[in-house]
């Protein structure tokens, strides 16, 4: 052996012995979805993932994904997010919703088929398949709608009214206690807020006139807060711009009387003026809420023989004038009501101006803890005399 051969052999020698490790290395173990492993060259990898070879035994896992229309596919885990992005899903839940029936059946079905079965009589929510009903102690239960009617014959409520009594506290925090319980929460400090009206207890009006305006809707919350009734003489001038506040002061149970289209005095007006001013307020108010009004209430409380013989209707004055619209303090107008109000009274403001607005929930307040049940003029007049006369004058309805 010359000196050339052993340098060539020693080289071989070295690179060989040198490059073992580098050729382990270069060897990766890959995935297939049936449990198969195979080494294959780093540098291939790609290739092998290209006829359905993995990097790691979890990205090889058969995973099921679901369709919204109830399909199912089996894919490799690898694959997941990419099949998320054209409309799979991981889970079962995902893809199926619980839906209702009013008569108290469930059923599961896929998101896509959820409008179908919508359409014949199957719905999203349990609450819209069910009613809260109360028991005579105030128990509320919830109720599937076709179990109403038997429910009723129960001896259950739909109103919580009806066997509840609103409750405040001089603080301003409301309960609804059982009818049976009201005495010993009223010794408490608790005071009754509206509700059904109780024809042995005082009750008094409350009128607004002139609107509606821009703080008719901020009035009508406070009623409904305290659960209680107006009567608002407005001018059918005004109506058509605040429509859905009047829709909203009948549907919170309040009375909606005639004041005039334009606050004319009436007492000086010709029959055909009269007429017209009357009419055309009684289709304006009919028109935005359905509902005719009953009372009309004379401008300036000015009114004669020929004006209550030309209008078809009962005329409604007052007996507590707050004078709220030359004060403009809602102090004084709290004041007012405080020192005139007796069982029976009918109570004269104007909810066009800021201060009555101001004024009204400390009206309502003192009247309630007062123990006053605060309800609409024809509710006065019925309770204590039954219906109003036509071209009778009601200043106060007295027990
Ligand atoms: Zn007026």
């Amino acid at each position: 052996m010359n000196r050339r051969i052993l340098c060539l052999l020693l080289t071989c020698v070295v690179l060989f012995t040198a490059f073992i490790p580098f050729a382990k290395a270069d060897e990766v173990t890959m995935y297939a979805s049936d449990g198969r492993t195979i080494s294959v060259k780093q540098s291939d990898i790609s290739l092998w993932m290209d006829v359905g070879w993995f990097e790691t035994a979890e990205d090889a896992r058969i995973i099921t994904m679901y369709a919204l229309d109830g399909r199912t596919i089996e894919i490799p885990q690898y694959y997941r997010e990419a099949y998320r992005k054209v409309g799979w899903y991981n889970t079962r839940e995902e893809v199926t919703l619980m839906m209702y029936s009013t008569d108290g059946r469930t059923i599961e079905v896929y998101k896509d088929a959820a409008e179908a079965h919508h359409k014949v009589g199957w719905y999203y929510n349990l609450s819209d398949v069910t009613v809260p009903m109360y028991d005579k102690d105030g128990v509320e239960y919830s109720i599937f709608k076709d179990n109403v009617e038997k429910e009723l014959a129960n001896g259950l409520v739909l109103d919580k009214s009806d066997v509840m009594q609103l409750m405040f506290s001089a603080d301003g925090r409301f309960i609804h206690v059982p009818f049976a319980k009201v005495t010993d929460f009223e010794k408490v400090g608790w005071y009754r807020a509206g509700g059904k009206i109780d024809p042995n207890r005082p009750m008094v009006a409350i009128t607004f006139d002139d609107g509606p305006g821009k703080y008719t809707d901020a009035v009508l919350s406070i009623l409904e807060k305290y659960n209680v009734r107006a009567t608002f003489f407005v001018q059918g001038k005004n109506v058509a711009g605040y429509k859905t506040v009047m829709q909203r002061a009948v549907a919170l149970g309040n009375e909606i009387g005639n004041h005039t289209w334009s606050h004319v005095n009436l007492a000086r007006s010709s029959v055909p003026t009269i007429s017209s001013q009357i009419n055309s307020t009684n289709a304006a108010v009919y028109n935005a809420t359905g509902v005719y009004p009953k009372l009309y209430r004379p401008p300036y409380g000015a009114y004669n023989g020929t004006v209550l013989n030309c209008i078809g209707m009962p005329a409604v004055m007052w007996s507590v004038d707050t004078l709220d619209w030359k004060t403009r303090n809602p102090a004084k107008t709290l004041e007012s009501v405080k020192k005139n109000t007796v069982d029976g009274s009918i109570i004269l403001m104007h909810d066009i101006h800021q201060p009555t607005y101001e004024a009204v929930e400390r009206v309502v307040k003192h009247l309630l803890m007062n123990n006053f049940q605060l309800v609409t003029v024809s509710e006065l007049i019925q309770t204590r005399q039954g219906s109003a006369v036509n071209g009778r004058v009601y200043t106060s309805v007295k027990p």
